[in-house]
């Protein structure tokens, strides 16, 4: 008799294409997908589509970041044997929830998003919003729920959206009159959020303060160089603060070793141990961390058929399982069918 294995969970994240991504997205998601991949049935999405909701002025950008984040991927260690890797504006199906969705949310709920909130703010947007952008949450809950994903590894500024992505899922549910669609739980890592290298509360793409995952040793030494301390630690003697220390919070992030850490922030609170020391252990913590993503970045991109070929494969994967949900949604709405 053959006991079949239960079924993996199931993970659907992904990232914009706007732009190679950094150590934010390394701590903040990266790492758990690559942890994650074998236990559980992975796919991530190329989000072209969602990218342009605040870029239409510059779609070629958008387009030659695929291969880009996607070359990430695979440099981290994401394997396209298990983990489905696929773009967004290649499935219509995901355009098509979301048009449905739209009538399961308000304007006023997508006001009050606080990530739609602060990324108004961080882009200056004032009351210029592009209407794709205010409604990007629902296509966000018709990527997560077109997969039937139930965990979602994102940063912590992700989590309002996953709440926004339940609320439009039980309304769904309730107007079909059963639990057509799983709720959707977010991973968000200790290391919910990695400032930029400016001290600004986020590393992004967009602020100009990120450490690409390519970033040579000499631009990963220079990063380090920009980062703020603590601005009252003049003197190496002098007592030292660790909260709201950037290079602490990176060395909490990425260094391999907590109780090395540990020790070192003791002593920067006694005094006599100072920036410039700090400072070099993080930029070898880095470069260690870096090194072989750089140099296994580089022979993918010398091979940009085997990229295409994952995209490829990956997207027609993803197609299916995308159409199928859509018609299971509009057959429980009972729309007309033809
Ligand atoms: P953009 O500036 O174009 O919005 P981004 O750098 O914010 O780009 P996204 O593609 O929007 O990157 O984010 C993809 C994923 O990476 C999300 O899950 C997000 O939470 C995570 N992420 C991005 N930046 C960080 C960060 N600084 N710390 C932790 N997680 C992050
Ligand atoms: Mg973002």
């Amino acid at each position: 008799m053959s006991v079949e294995a239960p079924p993996k969970p199931v993970i659907l994240t992904g990232d914009r294409t706007t732009g190679p991504l950094h150590l934010g997205h390394y701590a903040g998601s990266l790492r758990n997908r690559v942890a994650l991949q074998h236990s559980h049935r992975q796919s991530l999405l190329l989000a072209d589509a969602q990218a342009l909701t605040d870029n239409a002025h510059d779609p070629a950008r958008i387009a030659r970041n695929v291969i880009e984040v996607a070359t990430d991927y695979l440099a981290v260690g994401i394997d396209p044997a298990v983990t489905t890797i696929c773009v967004q504006s290649a499935l219509p199906a995901l355009a098509e929830l979301t048009q449905l969705y739209l009538n399961f949310v308000t304007v006023a709920r997508l006001e009050r998003n606080p990530t739609i909130k602060d990324e108004i703010q961080a882009r200056g947007l004032g009351r210029d919003i592009p209407a794709g952008f205010l409604c990007y949450p629902a296509a966000q809950a018709a990527d997560i729920t077109a997969f039937r994903a139930t965990l979602v590894p994102v940063g912590e500024d992700q989590a309002p959206l996953i709440e926004q992505t339940n609320e439009i899922v039980r309304r769904l549910n309730r107007q079909v009159g059963h639990d057509l669609l799983p709720e959707a739980r977010a991973l968000i890592p200790e290391v919910g959020r990695l400032p930029g290298v400016d001290g600004k509360a986020k590393m992004s793409k967009s602020g100009g303060n990120a450490v690409p995952l390519s970033a040579s040793d000499a631009e990963i030494d220079a990063a380090v160089q920009r980062m703020y301390t603590d601005p009252g630690h003049l003197r190496a003697s002098d007592p030292g603060k660790v909260e709201g220390n950037v290079v602490f919070t990176y060395l909490d992030a990425f260094d391999p070793d907590p109780e090395a850490v540990a020790a070192l922030k003791a002593h920067y609170r006694r005094g006599g141990l100072g920036d410039a020391a700090l400072k070099r252990r993080l930029a070898g913590v880095l470069r260690d961390l870096l090194g072989p993503i750089r140099e296994r970045r580089a022979e993918i991109a010398r091979d940009p058929d085997r990229v295409m070929d994952v995209l490829r494969t990956g997207t027609a994967r993803a197609r299916a399982v995308t159409a199928a949900t859509r018609d299971a949604v509009q057959e429980a709405l009972g729309l007309f069918r033809l």
